[in-house]
């Protein structure tokens, strides 16, 4: 719609949200000023372009801008585009279960800074065994047909695509016994193995002297500090290496091994339908 004006600046395009036929969200956006953008008010985050998905295709691009998913499906490429840019991912939850059915996923988020990081974030909430980063030789999709590229150009850009880093990638098993031993550990008639994990870790991660209890002089119970030296700490207040360093290891370790897992499972779960 143009102003009364007739001024280029007033020009609007309506950027429609359409999904299973429904209007999910509509954003309003000036031409001559690519920041002058409103979203409508409590509408739902979600991706941009479900209504032109053909419900049987199992690869999708996502974009980080709408203008770069309408540029992709000129393209024949079938593209979505986030609502809010590389930095916010809420729309994951919204469209999470309508990404599941996707075995392939291109993340074409703009070639910048902003981009490479929402782009990272991303692929490793949708499991980065099924996503490959696209990077056009331009700013974003949309820059790189302004700039003369044709559908075999963007073809090509696909063809080229990463996956993240397979080094990043291990398997469960890899960590399985390690994991299990941790589980499993008892002590002083506690059974219940994530309440020992918990308590271990926070005991290898507690680098406070166990004698003096990190103020450096024997401390007994009740009594005010009597001002000796601790002999174990040597009146530092701290154990001594490798305390707290084998603590961080154990800690990045569950994380692995946590992360590791999830992966697995998703793989598995995707792998039964
Ligand atoms: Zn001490």
């Amino acid at each position: 719609m143009a102003g009364d004006s007739g001024e280029p600046s007033s020009f609007v395009a309506l950027i429609r949200y359409l999904r299973d036929g429904e209007l999910v969200n509509a954003k309003y956006r000036n031409a001559a000023e690519k920041r002058d953008m409103r979203q409508e008010g409590g509408a739902e985050p979600c991706l941009f372009g479900w209504h032109l998905i053909d419900p049987k295709a199992r690869r999708i691009a996502i974009a980080e801008g709408e203008i770069d998913a309408m540029t992709l499906h000129q393209c024949d490429i079938p593209a979505l585009s986030v609502n809010a840019g590389a930095g916010n991912h809420q729309w994951l939850e919204n469209d999470w279960s309508r990404l599941e059915r996707f075995s392939e996923i291109l993340i074409c988020y703009d070639n910048d800074e902003a981009g490479e990081k929402g782009a990272r974030e991303v692929m490793h909430r949708l499991g980065i065994e099924r996503c490959k980063r696209v990077i056009f030789p331009a700013k974003d999709a949309n820059d790189y047909l302004l700039q003369g590229a044709d559908g075999s150009d963007f073809d090509e850009a696909i063809r080229s695509a990463k996956t993240q880093d397979p080094e990043e990638l291990r398997q469960a098993s890899d960590f399985m016994d390690r994991v299990k031993a941790m589980f499993y550990l008892t002590r002083k008639g506690e059974k219940s193995p994530l309440v020992v994990a918990k308590a271990v870790t926070m005991f290898w991660l507690d680098d406070r002297c166990q004698y003096c209890w990190g103020v450096g002089s024997f401390v007994i119970p009740g009594t005010p500090i009597l001002g000796t030296t601790c002999r174990h700490c040597g009146g530092t207040g701290q154990r001594p290496i490798p305390f707290g360093e084998v603590g961080k290891a154990t800690l990045a370790h569950m994380d692995a091994a946590a992360e590791s897992a999830l992966h697995s499972m998703r793989r598995r779960l995707r792998n039964t339908r």
